[in-house]
């Protein structure tokens, strides 16, 4: 049996809160994943079942390995409709937030997202913070170890006694966050609570190899080629240190005929390495110059997080963290140098 991850009185809000409003809003975080994506649609499978009709927003695009989820074509994203966004913010009544707990995280949408008058119930598995001021949810789980927002998601539907009245466009999206966020179950999911919600899922008849191979057997050749030559030709190890980098440049995506997605997982591989415990990538964004997007992962006990707040402007998990910079791809390379030699003590 899984432990309650409200209180009652917790739990008897998020049911009024619900009910009484008219205008809900489900919204993720910017550069949307497989829990991002999972978890909103999950929700508002949710709140359907309760009789209403959220609108579900995303900051910006999703990778294309998720088109298959049922109802994604139905996720509003701000970069493409920001005036119609503002004015469903500004006139909900409930905005649901999942898989983050920092309004900033939804990048250009967060004055929108700050400004809103609406009740704010936050699903979540980062670290907490210090709500802004004037933003306080009404509810918000936040269980930072656990291995996913479709995790928490899935233990605050249990709670609620809905799961039962629930399909497989809730057991998909839902089951296939918790894959993602877990290298397929590879890190992060010790816990046997895990196992238990994965076959209460699995009973609403999802095709969870078919979900595997729509995720990660999904891509172009371009993309296995982009494997290879960042593999071959732009990792950097260091073995005293036992970490490594690579950079992902505007050109590299040009060579390669890069879509957005093409990069996901890039960054665990060098952690195939013997012994390393830290991977980082710099991808250029596609668009801005000077713009480098970080992303962290480790292994056992070495804190991306800490690493990704201190030199990255980002923040993240133990394991998985990211961040960004504002500058030349060089000058970003120059900065993961001077973050691997101030954390060389604990990567040694
Ligand atoms: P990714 O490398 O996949 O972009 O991010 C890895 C993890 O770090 C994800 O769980 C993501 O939500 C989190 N993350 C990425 N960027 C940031 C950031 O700027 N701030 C915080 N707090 N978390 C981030
Ligand atoms: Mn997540």
């Amino acid at each position: 049996m899984l432990q309650p991850v409200m209180t009652d009185g917790e739990c008897t809000l998020l049911h009024s809160l619900i009910s009484d409003a008219t205008s809900i809003v489900v919204c993720c975080h910017q550069h949307p994943d497989g829990d991002a994506i999972g978890s909103m649609l999950g929700m508002a499978n949710v709140l359907t079942l309760l009789g209403k009709e959220p609108v579900m927003v995303a900051p910006d695009q999703y990778p294309d390995n998720l088109h298959w989820m049922p109802n994604i074509e139905k996720v509003v994203r701000y970069d493409k409709r920001r005036d119609f966004v503002d004015i469903v913010l500004h006139q909900a009544d409930l905005i649901c937030c999942v898989d983050f707990n920092e309004p900033s995280r939804t990048d250009a949408m967060t004055d929108a997202l700050l400004a809103s008058p609406a009740r704010k119930v936050v699903i979540d598995h980062h670290p907490a913070i210090q709500w802004p001021d004037g933003w306080q949810p009404d509810v918000a789980v936040i269980r930072p170890q656990a291995s996913s927002a479709c995790e928490v998601l899935f233990r605050v539907v249990w709670q609620m006694g809905l799961f039962p009245s629930l399909g497989k466009h809730f057991a998909g999206p839902v089951y296939c966050g918790m894959m993602t966020d877990t290298g397929a179950f590879t890190y992060n999911s010790t816990d046997p609570d895990l196992y238990f919600i994965i076959s209460q899922l699995l009973s609403k008849k999802i095709q969870k190899d078919r979900i595997y191979r729509n995720v990660y057997h999904n891509y172009s050749v371009h993309r296995l080629r982009l494997v290879g030559h960042v593999l071959c030709n732009k990792l950097v190890v260091d073995t005293q240190l036992h970490a490594a980098y690579f950079t992902l440049t505007r050109d590299d995506m040009r060579d390669f005929h890069f879509v957005k997605g093409d990069a996901e997982g890039l960054v665990n591989m060098p952690l195939q390495i013997k012994g390393l415990r830290l991977s980082i990538s710099l991808r250029e964004d596609t668009e801005h110059d000077n713009l480098v997007w970080v992303s962290l992962r480790s292994v056992d006990d070495f804190p991306c997080n800490e690493m990704a707040g201190r030199f990255f402007n980002g923040g993240g998990h133990l394991n998985a963290s990211g961040g960004r910079l504002s500058c030349s791809i060089d000058e970003a390379v120059e900065t993961v140098r001077q973050a691997f030699l101030a954390y060389a003590d604990k990567l040694k």
